[in-house]
């Protein structure tokens, strides 16, 4: 019974719906039993009056606490990984940002390796790319001196680098070959996703049609929508099988667009992100992202320019926001922060809910979304 325990809390957020004073029973790192019931021969961990939600998935994050995913160094994700767990987080996808080319393939290289390792906190589940392939008009923070084509020996060239480990491959689709460029990532099983683009309603349309995923932090970085022209964004947000990813800082959406897109994408097609960058868990100061130099104040962070460059955010506040600012039920608001990204990344069946079977992977939280401590396959890997 070494292997085995209770973890018993006020209320537990299963995939299925709220329990309260229920307990997961942990059987060699995977959720075994959810129940009101007690075998005397197994130990309880009470943790009182907490709310215990699956661990969450930050599918896009650049770094934390001075560190970026463009530093290519272990060290860096090591430090990310450990600032992620106090958050809530238990994986992660370690996302670039337009840079050198040759600095890419080091930073890609070098996540390869650690989602190959077992980290101090959240696991790298893979490779982002966010970075290189986008349109001058909406570039962001991003340096539109390295920008690049996408051709297929690049796409080699990454997916060797990261080991096989890219899962997201950001782009803009108005290029004349972006729809064979987009079929050829599929076969890859690289999912691909619209961001820092320009393009019309329709590209983004055939872009979909050819296989593209949904947009990069919807809304930021896209064409939007004009009544005459619906835009990337509006492509996006009326196809029913793309997700959309939702940075949701209460800045880079206005509470009324944040529910509006709850209303076209509903609970499973919203992906909650950070878009965290080097200064998260840091104060407000100049920092660095990539090749430009950002000013964060108040928490809100912009180039020299004035263009939003990702953010301070963490998952457990992008929930809370949700619920208070957009209305979205608290339930689904969490899942878009574990079971959305989860699936997206094919990782469902293990991951992303309370669930019996899956990985006993959690994030407790009080109830002004403060958390407390954090497990991985039942192992505690923060605590406060
Ligand atoms: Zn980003």
């Amino acid at each position: 019974m070494k292997n085995q325990y209770y973890l018993k809390a006020k209320r537990i957020f299963t995939e299925n719906g709220m329990l309260e004073n229920h307990a997961v029973l942990i059987k060699n790192g995977i959720i075994n039993n959810i129940t009101d019931t007690f075998n005397s021969d197994i130990s309880v961990i009470d943790l009182g009056d907490v709310n215990l939600m699956p661990g969450m998935i930050d599918m896009h994050i650049h770094g934390r606490e001075g560190c970026d995913i463009m530093d290519a160094k272990m060290s860096s994700i090591n430090t990310i990984s450990s600032s992620l767990a106090k958050h809530g987080v238990i994986g992660f996808l370690g996302t670039t940002v337009t840079a050198d080319w040759q600095q890419t393939l080091a930073a890609f290289s070098v996540l390869g390796e650690a989602s190959k390792q077992s980290l101090p906190g959240a696991q790298v589940l893979g490779a982002y790319n966010e970075g290189l392939f986008f349109t001058e008009t909406h570039k962001g923070a991003h340096n539109s001196d390295f920008f690049l084509r996408l051709t297929k020996e690049r796409i080699d060239a990454i997916y060797e680098a990261t080991q096989g480990t890219l899962k997201v491959m950001a782009l803009a689709p108005e290029f004349t070959d972006s729809l064979e460029v987009i079929s050829y990532l599929e076969t890859l099983g690289v999912k691909v996703m619209l961001g820092h683009t320009n393009a019309t309603y329709q590209q983004a349309v055939d872009a979909l049609e050819a296989g593209a995923c949904g947009g990069v932090h919807i809304f930021n970085g896209m064409s939007g929508i004009h009544h005459r022209d619906p835009g990337c964004a509006g492509a996006v947000l009326m196809d029913d099988n793309a997700i959309a990813e939702v940075i949701c800082d209460g800045i880079h959406l206005h509470p009324t667009i944040m529910q509006l897109v709850y209303k076209l994408k509903g609970a499973e097609k919203i992906a909650l992100i950070s878009d965290c960058i080097n200064a998260g868990g840091f104060s407000d100061g100049k920092y660095r992202l990539g090749e430009l130099d950002v000013y964060v104040k108040d928490g809100v962070a912009r180039t020299e320019q004035g263009s939003l460059a990702g953010s301070t955010l963490t998952l457990e506040v992008s929930v809370k926001n949700l619920v208070e600012m957009a209305k979205v039920p608290l339930l689904e608001a969490v899942h878009m922060a574990s079971l959305v990204p989860a699936k997206f990344l094919g990782l469902g069946d293990s991951l992303g809910s309370i669930s019996i079977g899956k990985r006993a992977c959690f994030a407790v939280i009080d109830d002004d979304f403060e958390v407390k401590s954090t497990y991985i396959d039942g192992q505690k890997v923060f605590s406060i």
